[in-house]
């Protein structure tokens, strides 16, 4: 039954499909789907292998902010994280009279994506890019999106962080719905060294990328039993050592001077949905 509605899903919605992913890559059963399910907002599953029910879609613009490349369907989310998204584009939007450029959040039910992301399968992850623009100035949602970090070298480029961009930043990493952050290890490394109080910076996770972008995560509601919450960052702000090493090693890597590890040959497990995501995929009606 499964595998019969996996492959009418996407037979049905071909026509659709293609007029909705400019990366032309195939589409899965999730990454058709056109809008969310179901009024009751539920993450269901691991922020990797989920999906979730009553999302409600950001705005193509508010106040602090503008949603970028509409056209990926992307632009769902849990209630919670809407309100994230403005509260924040109100904050940088008082603060700095600047606005926000969102990227990715969730497809309408969440789900696996055809590309670009492992995560945001639950509508609580959204990615932010690090460049804001003036809150009067128009934006074309196609455009490119640019690194702060000359990863080569190790350090942010044109001087540092803008103040608008740390300060959306403080914003995230100090709201209490805020689970982590991703961000590159450069961006990490940089505020480390400028903060006079790190104990922020523990929210902060460097990850490999994200340096034209951040990605913030919001913990698991209290309505949602089935969402499963990371173990929160380890004590500490993190800025030591081992950030250190990744900044050395993505240096390495886009120098050449990285020596892969030899990989092991263990075999990863094919991850399994929550059968609560296959039974909302049943009920679909294509
Ligand atoms: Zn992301």
């Amino acid at each position: 039954m499964r595998k019969l509605i996996m492959a009418l899903c996407c037979v049905g919605a071909s026509s659709w499909a293609q007029n909705y992913q400019p990366e032309n890559k195939p589409n899965n059963a999730w990454s058709v789907i056109k809008s969310p399910s179901g009024s009751f907002a539920e993450s269901i599953g691991s922020y990797a292998n989920g999906c979730m029910t009553g999302a409600v879609a950001l705005p193509p613009t508010g106040e602090g902010f503008v949603d970028m490349r509409r056209n990926r369907n992307r632009f769902y989310g849990q209630p919670k994280l809407i309100e994230f998204i403005k509260q924040l584009g109100y904050y940088v939007s008082e603060r700095h009279g600047k606005k926000l450029l969102i990227g990715d959040l969730s497809q309408p039910m969440g789900g696996r994506m055809n590309f670009g992301h492992s995560s945001h399968q639950i509508g609580l992850d959204v990615d932010i890019w690090m460049q804001l623009i003036f809150a009067n100035e128009q934006v074309d949602p196609y455009r490119d999106m640019h690194t702060i970090v000359d990863k080569a070298g190790g350090f942010v480029l044109n001087g540092g962080i803008p103040k608008e961009t740390r300060d959306a930043l403080y914003f995230s990493a100090t709201h209490p719905d805020v689970a982590r952050i991703f961000v590159n290890p450069v961006v990490k490394e940089y505020l480390c060294s400028t903060e006079t109080d790190t104990s922020w910076l523990r929210a902060l996770r460097a990850w490999w990328g994200h340096d034209e972008h951040f990605h913030v995560r919001l913990k698991c509601d209290a309505n949602s039993p089935l969402c499963k919450n990371q173990a929160p960052p380890p004590p500490g702000d993190g800025c030591d050592g081992s950030l250190y090493n990744w900044v050395q090693e993505q240096s390495d890597r886009v120098t050449g001077r990285f020596v892969p590890k030899p990989k092991s040959k263990k075999k990863r497990k094919p991850k399994v949905m929550p059968e609560m995501c296959y039974q909302l995929l049943e009920q679909q009606s294509w």
